[in-house]
């Protein structure tokens, strides 16, 4: 990527895709195309189609999806499966059409079976039944997953697909609702910490164990992939090691400083037991993440002081 040739940040509101924007800008590229939902909506095939005819993006790197936490996904499954769909659909099949260079697609690590071995191979995929609190988010990314490869064996478009594990960092979505466990655990552990209240509740056992990875960190491991990663075969982005939803949230208690208990809300959903992916592949390539889990964790937690609390 030269630093004036055209770059598409697809969702470069959402987590990922603000990474993605401060990454790019820090490391001087001139030529970076966003949209916010207002100006293009990405459901929408002809304005999809018109935006990339006249632009003409040479590299796109697609973080636009519908996302959400164990319970968005439970309660919303039209909207997890039909908009994911819709919005990958249109932008692959537009890239293709207007001539992009490499076009950058963005999985999850839910895309592999719910009691697949661990960690989590990429050869994994499709040999088990899926998690059910979040399989059409999942469906639709392996739809998007099937599509980059299917447009790259019948026509030669050069896209890979790269699966994040469960990721965190500035920007995150901090809604109890709706959010993933570990902003919604900062969040908390804040307000409990300012009320004075006695405990916090966890949802579910504790017992789960899941990987989170710094945005930053993946950030830089996507632009390392769009130049160095060429192969219809999906490639994991992860740390390389999990914890406990318990020890995650005693992690969060010590950095924000609560001194109250911890409970669990067992009427609350667990999710898959565990989902750790191998990384052997992005190890090859040379990548490797660098920010230490407590310091992400404290960072964002300053994050949320400054923009959200
Ligand atoms: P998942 O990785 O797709 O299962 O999504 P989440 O990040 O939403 O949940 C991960 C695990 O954290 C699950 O076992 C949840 O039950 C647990 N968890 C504990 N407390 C919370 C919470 O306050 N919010 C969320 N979203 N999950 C929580």
């Amino acid at each position: 990527m030269n630093s004036t040739d055209t770059i598409f940040v697809a969702g470069h509101r959402g987590l990922v895709g603000s990474a993605l924007v401060r990454l790019l800008n820090e490391r001087g590229h001139t030529n970076i195309l966003t949209r916010s939902r207002g100006e293009l909506d990405l459901t929408n095939q002809h304005d999809v189609n018109s935006f990339f005819s006249e632009h003409k993006p040479a590299y796109v790197f697609m973080a636009a999806a519908k996302v959400g936490g164990i319970l968005a996904n439970n309660t919303y499954p039209a909207d997890f499966l039909g908009k994911n769909l819709a919005i990958q659909t249109n932008v692959i099949d537009a890239a293709y059409r207007h001539g992009t260079r490499k076009f950058l697609f963005l999985g999850s690590s839910c895309i592999y079976p719910k009691f697949a071995e661990q960690p989590i191979r990429e050869s994994s995929l499709l040999t088990a039944p899926l998690e059910p609190t979040n399989e059409w988010y999942a469906i639709a990314k392996i739809a998007g997953i099937k599509m980059c490869q299917a447009y790259r064996k019948q026509y030669g478009f050069n896209s890979i697909s790269a699966m994040p594990t469960n990721l965190y960092g500035p920007g995150d979505n901090f809604d109890l609702q709706d959010s993933h466990v570990l902003p919604a655990l900062i969040r908390k552990f804040h307000m409990a910490k300012q009320r004075g209240d006695a405990f916090v509740l966890v949802w579910g056992t504790g017992t789960p164990r899941r990987e989170f990875l710094h945005v930053d960190d993946l950030a830089d491991a996507l632009l390392y992939l769009m130049e160095h990663y060429d192969s219809e075969e999906i490639i994991n982005v992860g740390v390389g090691e999990d914890i406990t939803i318990r020890e995650l949230a005693e992690l969060i208690r010590e950095i924000i400083g609560y001194e109250g208990e911890i409970r669990f809300d067992t009427s609350k959903p667990d999710g898959t037991p565990r989902k750790l992916l191998d990384i052997s592949r992005l190890s090859e390539t040379g990548w490797r993440a660098s920010i230490a889990l407590r310091d992400g964790i404290r960072s964002t937690y300053d994050w949320y002081l400054d923009n959200v609390a």
